[in-house]
């Protein structure tokens, strides 16, 4: 039966709520994002959209290139706090922000040939310092959620082949190609994307390509989950670099966090409404938003499906919305007030994407260590990080 706690983690006495993100788990699945990136020769970099946990960097830093941001403030932060590479993009820039990303990345990615040619000058001035890439749309889709799926009919992310004219690249001085196009998967739907890239790029535009400094192949590989295919993302970053004589970039957020952290909470209270309701100290809306969004079904160590054990109960948060519900869990034994429930998987796009809505109070942040058993407390929230934003 598996523990309603993890494994060499006491939570008792923690702060509730708590994002606990476990020190030893983080650089388990950084020792295999680094093993891939030495095996292939590809760079791998942390995209910091979905873990940006900067108390965890120094950990982390060995076994990386840099970051990547997806705006100003990540921008920022990867400088700052990991101090290596910085690979900037945005859907679009204003020529502000623009600027400022510049001042502190060593590679910046636009999104349309638009604003390639709108910034001219401003590619100029930091021509010596900064490399730049364009971002390229295969129309190949891999992601069956719309709403994670940067090919879906109508994108804004990236430019597509029909809005590419043929030369583009090589005219414009373009030194990079980035391409990102998945969503938690394995190695071939990256295969069959770069198929989809190299069906464009044939022929008369192959050149293209071949006059190119690097290629990044975004995030949305979920190398660290079991039962990935390493062997194939070695195998094509290796043909990729030697075909076309480029530098390869992989920039995956998930992959490096991926179960790594938990999310501690505490039944408040229970009462019933057609069936057994529980109400936890922390909140679908607030706290793992994902849950309402993508939608999924975190799981809870020692849990089951509805029915599935004796006790079943849906779970719900504390907030005022009808529908700040995680789900309907079963337990061996009745829930009670006080009882402590650990969601795992929670420290990707979650710590990340958490509100003060309803004045909910933020979880606390935790980095412990199941090797020592030790809990470092990094952050505690209250009523100023709720006032400072309105
Ligand atoms: C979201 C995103 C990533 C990271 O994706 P993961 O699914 O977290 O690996 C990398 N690059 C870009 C451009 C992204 O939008």
């Amino acid at each position: 039966m598996e523990s309603r706690y993890p494994l060499g983690l006491d939570l008792t006495g923690l702060d509730s709520p708590s994002f606990v993100v476990d020190a030893a788990l983080l650089e388990k699945n950084a020792a295999v994002m680094k093993e891939v990136g030495e095996a292939s020769g590809a760079q791998i970099l942390l995209a910091l959209k979905g873990f940006s946990m900067y108390s965890s960097f120094p950990l982390l830093k060995p076994y990386l290139q840099g970051t990547c941001a997806s705006g100003i403030n990540e921008a920022r932060l990867g400088k700052e706090e990991m101090g290596l590479q910085v690979h900037s993009y945005s859907p679009a820039y204003s020529e502000k922000t623009l600027r400022a990303m510049l001042e502190i990345s060593d590679h910046l990615i636009f999104n349309s040939p638009g604003q390639w040619e709108r910034f001219a000058g401003l590619r100029r001035e930091f021509a010596d310092r900064v490399s730049f890439g364009l971002r390229f749309n295969p129309s190949h889709s891999e992601t069956e959620t719309a709403i994670y799926d940067p090919s879906a009919p109508k994108s804004r992310l990236g430019t597509i082949a029909d809005e590419l004219p043929e030369g583009f690249l090589t005219e414009q001085g373009v030194e990079g190609l980035h391409v990102h196009n998945l969503c938690e998967k394995d190695s071939p739907s990256l295969l069959r994307t770069w198929e989809a890239v190299e069906r464009v790029f044939s022929g008369s535009r192959r050149g293209e390509l071949e006059g190119l400094k690097w290629i990044n192949l975004g995030g949305g590989h979920h190398i660290t989950r079991p039962g990935y295919q390493k062997d194939i993302l070695i195998d094509l970053v290796r043909r990729i670099r030697k075909d076309y004589k480029v530098e390869v970039y992989l920039e995956p957020g998930e992959a490096w966090a991926l179960n790594a952290g938990y999310l501690v909470a505490t039944v408040l209270d229970i009462h019933k409404n057609r069936g057994n309701l529980a109400i936890l100290d922390t909140s679908a809306s607030c706290h793992m938003p994902d849950v309402l969004e993508m939608p999924y079904r975190p799981h809870i160590l020692g849990s089951g499906e509805e029915g599935e054990k004796a006790h079943t109960y849906r779970l719900g948060g504390v907030t005022c919305l009808a529908g700040d519900v995680i789900g309907d869990y079963s337990f061996d034994e009745p829930l009670e007030v006080g009882d402590r429930l650990v969601f795992t998987d929670m420290a990707i796009y979650s710590m990340v994407k958490t509100t003060t809505f309803n004045g909910v109070n933020l979880p606390s942040i935790y980095l412990s260590d199941s090797r020592t058993g030790e809990h470092k407390l990094i952050r505690r929230f209250g009523y100023e990080d709720f006032r400072s934003r309105l």
